[in-house]
């Protein structure tokens, strides 16, 4: 029978062809995933999440998939060098370590998969949805970047508000190595993009975006994200719970903002900054 004089054999066709095209991405999403979840890069959640941006990237074109795996592929290798030298340095200062979960996984690339989501949804506009995408992935690359190179060869870091000394790997402490660190990852994730042949517009305001995106993460970190104490220690933290088992107190900044909700919102800010950019 047919539909509208359409035989139903090209309907069966096309929807055969979204499923296959949805199973296909969802399967190299999910064995990419559960390679990073053995290698102790994600954790179960993490890994749940990075399959969902995946899928979701791979849907929009292999190409937003081979940039997402770029991101990370780098993000967690940068993360892994020196870890030893790095945990020793931040002495339970920051956040979290080690494997990802699925809040970080979402803050540095929800505003990503948002991006290939809107790509798939209205692609007449995917200049304008790659430019959110890439700065978005490019502001957490530049702030991972900073981070983990800052904390290995930047030496004492300072506010960036107002230059006081802060304790290594405290949000808002930047140092000058960190700050070529940030514009190098920045750089990374445009040039990535410039090798899959998307537009030179949009790779030179993904620097931009995801630097500026950086550099407010590191002020939000100075002033509103929540700072922590271990009465234990006497240490400033970001930590709920204290590397030594001590539960800690907030003593300043907004409960909301924690690392998390701070990466992605200077994701979301650098995406938007380049998405004005480019127009
Ligand atoms: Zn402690």
């Amino acid at each position: 029978m047919s539909q509208r004089g359409v035989p139903r054999d090209i309907h069966a066709t096309g929807r055969l062809s979204i499923l296959a095209r949805i199973t296909i991405a969802a399967g190299i999403a999910l064995a990419i995933s559960l390679l990073a979840w053995r290698a102790r890069s994600l954790d179960t959640g993490g890994a749940v999440a990075a399959t969902i941006t995946g899928t979701l990237a791979l849907l929009a074109g292999w190409r937003w998939g081979i940039l997402l795996v770029a991101y990370f592929a780098s993000a967690s290798a940068i993360s892994r060098f020196g870890a030893a030298r790095k945990n020793a340095r931040t002495a339970g200062v920051v956040a979290k370590g080690g494997a990802r979960d699925a809040l970080q996984v979402l803050a540095n690339g929800g505003v990503f998969a948002v991006a290939a989501a809107l790509a798939l949804a209205l692609p007449q506009h995917e200049q304008r949805w790659l430019a959110l995408g890439i700065a978005a992935l490019a502001a957490s690359a530049s702030d991972t970047w900073a981070t983990e190179i800052g904390t290995l060869y930047g030496g004492a870091p300072h506010s960036i508000l107002g230059w006081a000394p802060v304790p290594v790997g405290m949000s808002g402490g930047v140092t000058g190595i960190g700050l070529l660190a940030a514009i190098a990852g920045a750089a990374f994730i445009a040039l990535s993009s410039l090798a899959l042949g998307w537009p030179v517009r949009v790779a030179l305001a993904s620097v931009i975006g995801g630097v500026v995106g950086s550099t407010l993460d590191s002020v939000l970190g100075a002033t509103l994200q929540q700072r922590r104490w271990c009465d234990r220690c006497n240490r400033a933290t970001e930590r709920a719970v204290h590397d030594c088992g001590t539960p800690t107190r907030p003593i300043s900044g907004l409960a909301a903002l924690n690392n998390d909700s701070v990466n992605l919102l200077c994701g979301l800010a650098g995406g938007l900054i380049a998405l004005a950019i480019t127009g």
